[in-house]
């Protein structure tokens, strides 16, 4: 029953400096949204879910 939820639950990121592909799926959701760091050019993309 859970497993199909956890499956959503990985998200992805798209860096909107250089377009990198973050996994988001370790990060906590928050209603205002939440900064997810790029490990490939150090910025920070603001992503809403
Ligand atoms: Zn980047």
């Amino acid at each position: 029953m859970w497993a199909g939820i956890r499956e959503n639950m990985v998200a992805k990121c798209i860096c909107s400096v250089c377009g990198q592909k973050i996994d988001i799926g370790g990060i906590a959701p928050r209603l205002e949204g939440v900064k997810v760091y790029c490990r490939i050019c150090g910025a920070t993309t603001h992503h809403k879910f």
